[in-house]
């Protein structure tokens, strides 16, 4: 029986009354075709409409009259069984197709080029007030974790990789991906191991590397930071200084704002790409222009390697409530409209600027839509490794520091051996694994969301995290089409998942 496929996705046009946009979730497929006809299309669905998940379903286009709308023309229906959205396939088979495109797409990300995270330690200078690994420097119990890697296991890191490598096929001689990450990995005390890391991983192939520091102590680090070095950062900054000194305070309760800002000019001047992250919550939203204008003030806007983003704190650090926090897509929204009357705000990404960017790539340069498919949601499913200073390796950067909850470990030899089960838990979690995923039509584009967010607001690793991802495809897809990138923040990357504090 000849049915609308589970997997269209219906695009309203702003402004357009005559036409909408399909866009396919497997075929990747898109058509700008009159509204009678996505009417009709939507009229041709069988079986339980997906009923409202997690997050903001609330605006789906509503459907028509299950298939009571006139049939378009014949040259119409076949061009719409050629581009998948009409289907003789019944929803259980299309179901399993999905499921077999997103299994390929993840054994060939298993392939490509690895991402090592480095810890070099779980210290830190800072008490920010929502810190995840805070208990780590307040509880006495975990003090044992705030020692640096030693140099012996950098070397059997080192080796660990190479066997990575083996593992994943990587051809040899592909650059290596490094991010230091803490703690604080920029620590002026842990010189010696940052520089170690950066010769040692040099000598054994090309390698680029980078860092998400507090920025705190980057003036330790000045002649190891430019572009073949220690090539970019990622900062954070809560708000113009006197909202920032509140919260991301030293251990003395004194803020960090100048000793950062500081720096921040150092590294630019140095060609180091610095991308400010702000995390932000409906209690400092309001004071994003204030800071805008200081960036703008302090010339930061005029270094071509500078970029802002903004990411939404979430109520999962058992310190933040609920009620401060907002979504990806609602955090995008005031964004938006603080730009209306505030130029400088278009300093600052929003959350959605690089899904944006990613829907034009699809209308702009008629780029295969499959190289844009996510079949899990973040590295931590297929090919990002974290390692800690005790050869502990983690599969996600935020469930490090405990041994029970780790992927592998690197041996005196430099061997990994694994914990299988956990190892296959984290590689295995795509959106076919997902119940409720791969019944969804945004499914290949969204990856089914941060399984960190899923365990902590849901109680289970194999569901979906939509974080209005509906919602914000339509939107991004929508400007994208109708060309106005002119809306894109300067931090505008591909950048779409949640974590690096
Ligand atoms: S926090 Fe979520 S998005 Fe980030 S690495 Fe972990 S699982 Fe992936
Ligand atoms: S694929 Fe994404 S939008 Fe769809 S159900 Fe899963 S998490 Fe939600």
């Amino acid at each position: 029986m000849l049915r609308a496929s589970s997997y269209v996705i219906y695009v309203d046009l702003p402004g357009d009354a005559e036409q909408m946009l399909l866009v396919h979730g497997y075929s990747g497929a898109y058509d700008r075709v009159a509204r009678h006809v996505g009417a009709y299309l939507r009229s041709m669905e069988v079986g339980p409409r997906p009923a409202p998940l997690y997050g903001e379903w609330a605006s789906e286009p509503g459907p028509g009259p299950q298939g009571a709308l006139p049939p378009p023309s014949e040259d119409t229906l076949l061009r719409l069984r050629k581009r998948g959205y009409l289907t003789e396939k019944t929803v259980e088979e299309e179901e399993e197709f999905l499921a077999r495109v997103a299994g390929q797409h993840h054994g060939y990300m298993q392939q490509r080029r690895l991402t090592y995270i480095v810890m070099p330690t779980y210290d830190c200078n800072l008490r920010c007030s929502y810190c995840f690994q805070d208990y780590m420097r307040t509880n006495p119990a975990f003090g044992n974790l705030l020692r640096a890697m030693p140099q012996a296991m950098i070397d059997r890191m080192l080796t660990a990789w190479v066997k990575l490598e083996e593992r994943h096929r990587v051809p040899p001689g592909a650059p290596r991906n490094v991010t230091f990450f803490g703690g604080e990995p920029l620590l002026a005390g842990l010189r010696p191991t940052i520089e170690s890391i950066l010769r040692k991983a040099g000598d054994l192939g090309p390698a680029t590397f980078g860092a998400v520091t507090n920025g705190t102590d980057l003036h330790a680090y000045r002649d190891l930071l430019h572009p073949q070095g220690l090539s970019w950062l990622q900062i954070t900054l809560d708000g113009p200084p006197g909202e920032h000194d509140k919260r991301r305070i030293y251990e003395d309760g004194r803020g960090s704002y100048e000793a950062i800002a500081e720096n921040m000019t150092m590294a630019l001047d140095r060609g180091v790409r610095v991308a400010v992250r702000l995390n932000v919550d409906r209690n400092n939203i309001d004071q994003l222009p204030e800071l805008a204008e200081e960036m703008v003030s302090r010339g930061w806007d005029r270094y071509g390697n500078f970029s802002v983003y903004t990411a939404p704190i979430h109520a999962n650090n058992g310190k933040t409530e609920m009620k401060t926090t907002m979504s990806s897509w609602q955090l995008d929204k005031a964004i938006t409209k603080l730009r209306e009357t505030f130029p400088a705000m278009r300093l600052i990404a929003r959350p959605d600027d690089g899904m944006l960017a990613r829907a034009q790539r699809l209308f702009e340069n008629h780029a295969d839509p499959l190289s844009t498919f996510k079949s899990s949601f973040c590295g931590a499913h297929n090919g990002m490794y974290v390692f800690d200073a005790f050869g502990d390796v983690y599969a996600c950067w935020e469930r490090t520091g405990n041994p029970a909850i780790r992927i592998a470990s690197i041996t005196e030899a430099g061997d990994i051996k694994w914990e299988e089960n956990t190892d296959k838990l984290w590689k295995s979690r795509t959106v076919a694994s997902n119940p409720t995923c791969r019944k969804c039509r945004y499914a290949l584009y969204c990856g089914g969301g941060c399984a960190v967010l899923a365990m902590d607001f849901r109680g289970e690793f194999f569901t979906n995290f939509c974080d209005g991802f509906a919602s914000r495809f339509r939107d991004a897809v929508a400007q994208a089409h109708n060309g106005s990138l002119s809306g894109v923040g300067a931090g505008a990357q591909e950048r779409e998942s949640v974590c690096g504090t």
